[in-house]
């Protein structure tokens, strides 16, 4: 694991949407919860070295209650690790700002789907207004610091904020990784005109700006040629010349915490767990196909359950031979569109089932509910296959998670070229969910892959995920950062 107190010589400011440590009121008192997933275990370590502070929307309903009056409280809580500091939203901002322009809006258009993208003037105008009081937290975050901080901006909720930061003559290196695709300029235009213009200056704040994959970070360059006008790109080096400042586009793919998804698959509990899943899905020359997400459409539901059902369609041999295990987990079900989706999957299993099953057999068996990453980690070892039918993905860490916890290397996963881990991970075997034929041959093809292929083909995988883990891509990022601080010291006023 590489080493973060190299960076602690700079308290480490983040802004996030979601909240590392969130208090609810429970049945027996107030409980803290954690968010689920690798950025905030990963960070935790860094925040703590650095004396950081963590900048965030206090969501919680036990959340003011358990800070003080600015918001600011210690946390892990229990010990005194760094500073989180909690700003409170009203129900109106939340609509607007979260629900409105970052989901309704942003979320489908960074994902080029544009049949979901809706657009409210009151989503903008909410959007600024947010950004501004995030920003000003931050500012104020800053100048309390008694070291020289990196202000360090997460995802698509705070376009406008590095801007906003500059303009309140925030003395730090700002930068700021995006976490989904970056589409290109003819699909940022569907936006009115000038908020697409507005999103680009936006981001031309940070001094660095970071995404996954090339391809995101080219797409980013092309949308800034394209609607900002007096702004130089320079495609050899990855940077933007604007405002009488340069500002570097980076390419880190994130990862996970590969050690912890392989203990947790090799727990007694998980051992029991596979051991369960085999004997009664995968005995006697079955297999077993798994899927994870959150029922989003960026995920091509609908579409792996066609492919699926094209495959028990045409191969009959199949059927009673090939069961697949969906956990799709509910999502942000206050939005319309989430909530036609689960419609349309129940639907779909159903009918599913209904046409394939036998006595003894359902082709699908649908585990609609959050499964913990202990649970996930044995599932993921069991599985013969993994389907990732992304129509967009950033990066789909669901894709790593599979490959950490295949220890037996047995299985093979199936991913659809348009997620960003596609673009990295070498072994895989690639779809287009929008080519139902291929999907279906890419399934059959996993399914008949001699062992010896599926092996050498995980081991390529599993070795290259070593290499790669959510603390070397936190590492990469952080040394990059410091190293723009050292080339612009002394001059840059920003050390
Ligand atoms: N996940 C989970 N329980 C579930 C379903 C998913 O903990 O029931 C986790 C999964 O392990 C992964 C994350 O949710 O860490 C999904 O990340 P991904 O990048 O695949 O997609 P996202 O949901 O961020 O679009």
């Amino acid at each position: 694991m590489p080493d973060i107190r190299s960076f602690s010589n700079r308290t480490l400011i983040l802004l996030s949407n979601r909240e590392p440590y969130e208090h609810r009121h429970g049945e027996m008192g107030i409980d803290v919860r954690r968010p689920p997933g690798g950025l905030v275990t990963a960070l935790d370590p860094t925040m703590q070295a650095t004396d950081g502070v963590w900048v965030a929307w206090g969501s919680g309903s036990a959340d003011a209650e358990m800070a003080d009056h600015e918001g600011r409280l210690r946390v892990p809580p229990g010990e005194d690790g760094f500073t989180l500091r909690r700003v409170f939203l009203t129900d109106a901002e939340v609509d607007g700002y979260y629900m409105g322009f970052s989901n309704r809006s942003l979320w489908p258009l960074c994902h080029m789907l544009v049949q979901h993208f809706e657009y409210r003037t009151d989503y903008w105008n909410m959007y600024q207004e947010v950004n501004a009081k995030f920003a000003h937290a931050v500012a104020d975050e800053v100048r309390r610091s008694p070291q020289k901080p990196i202000v360090w901006i997460q995802d698509y909720h705070f376009a406008l904020a590095a801007e906003m930061l500059r303009e309140l003559a925030v003395p730090a290196l700002i930068h700021q990784f995006w976490h989904i695709p970056f589409p290109p300029a003819d699909i940022l235009r569907l936006l009115p005109t000038g908020v697409d213009e507005a999103l680009l200056r936006g981001l031309l704040g940070n001094d660095l700006v970071e995404f996954h994959t090339e391809r995101y970070a080219l797409n980013f360059l092309g949308c800034v040629a394209e609607l900002v006008p007096e702004a130089e790109i320079d495609a050899d080096t990855l940077a933007v010349h604007y405002d009488g400042r340069r500002i570097d586009v980076g390419i880190f793919p994130i990862s996970i915490d590969v050690e912890r998804y392989e203990q947790l698959a090799s727990t007694p509990e998980s051992t029991a767990l596979v051991e369960r899943l085999r004997k009664r899905y995968a005995s006697n020359g079955q297999r077993l196909g798994l899927g994870v997400d959150r029922v989003d459409y960026t995920k091509g539901i609908p579409e792996r359950l066609r492919a699926l059902c094209e495959l028990w369609e045409r191969h009959p041999e199949m059927r009673e031979t090939f069961t697949f295990l969906l956990v799709a987990t509910p999502s942000r079900s206050e939005l319309p569109a989430y909530r036609a989706l689960e419609e349309e999957m129940l639907a779909t299993v159903i009918e599913i089932n209904e046409r394939f099953k036998t006595e003894t057999w359902h082709p699908i068996v649908l585990v609609h509910e959050n499964v913990s990453a202990d649970m996930l980690a044995g599932a993921y070892r069991a599985a013969d296959l993994c389907l990732i039918s992304s129509l967009q993905d950033g990066m789909n860490l669901v894709a790593k998670e599979f490959i950490a916890c295949q220890t037996e290397e047995r299985g093979v996963l199936v991913l659809s070229r348009f997620a960003g881990a596609s673009e990295e991970i070498d072994g895989a075997v690639l779809i287009n969910p929008f080519n139902l034929d291929g999907f279906v041959e890419g399934i059959r093809r996993a399914l008949h892959m001699s062992e010896g292929e599926r092996r050498v083909r995980m081991h390529r995988m599993r070795r290259q995920l070593h290499d790669r883990t959510i603390f070397d891509w936190l590492a990469a990022v952080l040394t990059r950062a410091q190293d723009i601080i050292a080339e612009r010291e002394p001059e840059s006023g920003v050390a």
